[in-house]
């Protein structure tokens, strides 16, 4: 099974991705994952994108398909994935149809996280994640269990993104907007789009997506 979860910054997508990964056995590819890797590397691409993603803007088209068409073929992610972030933009969209019908694949769940704009930037400035093993975390939605120590593997080393700043947060949500929001018409026309309430508390979001992705 092929799933894309899609929704602005804070909807939930990572979140979700985690537990779905977990359920589902689908391979979760997070594309603002796989670029903050290829910054802390150094490498090219990380170069490239640095200055974009501290912006809170997108990073060019060419740049990101090449990164998931590569990615997608790899084998633990021949059973199904799960994709958060990615596609941003229709023309990442149809890069990916392209890609799919190329290898006799294709998508089951197109899945809208279905949040209130205003409040994702509370959701944001609350998030943190465990430095080590990288459990996501918010301020007052998702405290560790003990304060100051991950849940998952006793670290108490947490890091906050440079790109969850109030001000740039505003600026990705004008982003997903003006360049995300076209998908959604776009997979509605194919009959994939499915829309899921994303301001519940997060298990109750994991249940409604469970109700759409149907028994693991
Ligand atoms: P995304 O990947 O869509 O940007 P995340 O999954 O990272 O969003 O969630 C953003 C922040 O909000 C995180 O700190 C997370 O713990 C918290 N969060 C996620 N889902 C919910 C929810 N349903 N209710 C409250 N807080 C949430
Ligand atoms: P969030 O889900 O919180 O919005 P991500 O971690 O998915 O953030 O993405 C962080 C940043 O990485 C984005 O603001 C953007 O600059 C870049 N990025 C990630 N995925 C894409 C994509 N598919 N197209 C263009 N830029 C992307
Ligand atoms: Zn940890």
């Amino acid at each position: 099974m092929n799933v894309i979860l899609v929704g602005p910054p804070g909807a939930g997508k990572g979140t979700q991705a985690e537990r779905l990964q977990k359920t589902y056995g689908l391979k979760h590819l997070s594309t603002g994952d796989m670029l903050r890797a290829e910054v802390a590397a150094g490498s090219q691409i990380g170069r490239q994108a640095k200055a974009i993603m501290d912006r809170g803007e997108l990073v060019p088209d060419e740049i990101l398909i090449r990164m998931i068409g590569e990615r997608i073929g790899q084998p633990d992610a021949a059973k199904g994935f799960l994709l958060d972030g990615f596609p941003r933009t229709v023309a990442q969209a149809q890069a990916l149809d392209t890609m799919l019908a190329g290898r006799k694949q294709k998508l089951d769940h197109v899945i809208q996280l279905v949040v209130n704009n205003d409040a994702m930037v509370e959701r944001i400035s609350g998030r943190f994640s465990c430095k080590k093993c990288g459990a996501g975390y918010h301020d007052s939605f998702k405290k560790t269990k003990k304060p100051g120590v991950c849940n998952v593997c006793g670290s108490t080393e947490f890091v906050r993104r440079p790109d969850d700043k109030p001000e740039t947060v505003r600026t990705r949500l004008e982003a997903y907007d003006k360049q995300t929001a076209p998908l959604l018409p776009y997979y509605r026309a194919r009959g994939v789009l499915r829309e899921v309430e994303g301001m519940a508390a997060i298990d109750e979001v994991t249940a409604k997506l469970g109700k759409v992705l149907g028994a693991a």
